[in-house]
């Protein structure tokens, strides 16, 4: 086992990693930028490393840098955490190259998964459901027309090199096929540096369903059952649960065992999670992250499996140990982000936090940075707390909700703890009956009065 990992990242995710290293008795590296010299990871860690000034570009995205830094500190591996170099196959390859373990897939599955049109079309050859639409990447406006011919109105244009749901047009129809083509294709230009798109059917109303894996890439594979994440603004996760009110067993075992395939067949290692989209009955891939995920404590609650002391298990090399019937669902869990945000109009609210106090009680957890006194800087990503609330049942887990969001307290900034409550008590998201558009079409509501 390791002795000694850096924590290639910061915030809450940073936190998550060190509490994990911690418990497996190993040492921990957190690297910060001069932004973040207060920050708590940089306060629990046993070593750390300023590796440069706020602008990510200059310090958590700074290759050499974190390297440098696993250098002077004689680390073993280092743990990505979530964005930033966490899916930047360049990244952990240079860190194999320099003799570090990267803890996470190998290099070529993460930039597999990292082009969109190679990604689909590995997904097609493993099996597994894919959204019909174009052959590969559409060249020019003569192929458009011919695959919209094909697949048909509504139809979405989609950047090779997407994230974020950045570089992506729907066309309604054929009239507004060549303005969305081209200006899919010069904002996947801007955003990525790369102009390639794909085109897929747009479904109307789907549900953003997605399943975690774990893998020991010498043959152990398993699923933790499913995640549904419909709950967006933007592309923008907000709220997630687990497992989903939509799915019955036979689906989850069906999408389960396609999931447990293909990675099989694919040889991954590490925590991964293939993201589908979820209608009338039929699941429709759309991408891998090849990275734990935010949202990912909501499988941990539901199943008892620490997700990042397994990736660092099989990163030194050892196998899972458990088969998918070891897995049990048991309950149902709840993960609320809260973001530095303002909860009506989402703009950012960074600045010093006054007071803080975090709910706590049965099945209360909450994975957070902040603490009273702590300045949120205005440099990085807006998540300053996920709460996470496990319940034997959905209807006990919303009761448990409901009051861990009352306890929560956030003084100094704003937070989108009200936006949650507000949310929460809806009859649409009690029912658990929403799709990826349900949030903005109630906001939307909401605004006109
Ligand atoms: P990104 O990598 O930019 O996040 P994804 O492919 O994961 O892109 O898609 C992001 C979101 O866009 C999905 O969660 C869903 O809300 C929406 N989306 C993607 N593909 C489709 C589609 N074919 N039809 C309808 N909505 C889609």
């Amino acid at each position: 086992m390791f002795e000694k990992v850096l924590i290639a990242n910061r915030g809450e995710i940073a936190l998550r990693i060190h509490r994990a290293c911690r418990e497996m008795g190993i040492a921990t590296v957190a690297v910060h930028s001069t932004a973040d010299a207060d920050a708590m990871h940089v306060r629990l860690a046993d070593e750390s490393v300023c590796i440069g000034p706020p602008p990510p570009s200059k310090s958590y995205l700074n290759m050499a840098a974190i390297l440098s830094a696993a250098t002077i500190t004689g680390a073993d591996a280092i743990h990505p955490g979530v964005g930033f170099l966490s899916e930047n196959a360049d990244f952990a390859a240079m860190v194999e190259e320099h003799g570090y373990v990267f803890i996470g897939p190998e290099p070529a599955h993460i930039s597999l998964m990292g082009d969109k049109v190679r990604a689909k079309e590995a997904a097609r050859e493993l099996g597994i459901p894919v959204v019909p639409g174009s052959d590969g990447a559409v060249e020019g406006e003569a192929e458009a027309r011919r695959v919209a011919a094909e697949v048909g109105f509504p139809l979405l244009i989609k950047a090779a090199a997407g994230g974020g749901g950045r570089g992506m047009k729907v066309a309604r129809n054929e009239g507004e096929l060549m303005a969305a083509y081209s200006m899919a294709r010069a904002e996947a230009k801007a955003a990525f540096g790369n102009d390639q798109v794909y085109m897929e059917r747009y479904l109307g109303q789907p549900r953003h369903i997605e399943i975690q894996v774990l893998c020991d890439g010498q043959g152990g594979v398993v699923h933790l059952g499913e995640r549904d994440c419909s709950l967006q603004r933007r592309h923008q996760k907000l709220l997630e649960e687990a497992p989903s009110p939509a799915l019955n067993a036979a689906e989850r075992k069906r999408i389960g065992d396609v999931a447990i395939e293909a990675m099989r067949k694919l040889g991954y290692r590490s925590a991964g999670t293939l993201e589908f989209l979820y209608e009338n009955g039929e699941f429709f891939f759309i991408e891998m992250n090849t990275r734990l995920q935010v949202e990912h404590p909501i499988s941990e609650a539901i199943t008892g499996i620490d997700l990042v002391r397994e990736q660092i298990r099989v990163a030194a090399g050892a196998t899972l140990g458990i088969t998918q019937n070891d897995i049990k669902i048991n309950g149902h869990a709840i993960e609320c982000r809260l973001n530095a945000e303002d909860p009506a109009t989402f703009a950012p609210s960074p600045g010093l936090v006054t007071d803080y106090h975090q709910a706590g009680g049965l099945g209360v957890r909450v994975d957070s940075h902040l603490y009273a006194g702590y300045r949120v800087p205005p440099y990085y990503d807006s998540l300053v707390a996920k709460l996470i609330v496990h319940g034997n049942s959905r209807n006990e887990c919303l009761m448990r909700l409901r009051r861990a969001l009352e306890e929560m307290v956030i003084d100094g900034i704003k937070t989108t703890t009200p936006l949650h409550q507000e949310m929460i008590a809806q009859p649409d998201f009690i029912d658990g009956n929403y799709d990826i558009h349900w949030l903005e079409r109630w906001m939307a509501e909401k605004a006109e009065g």
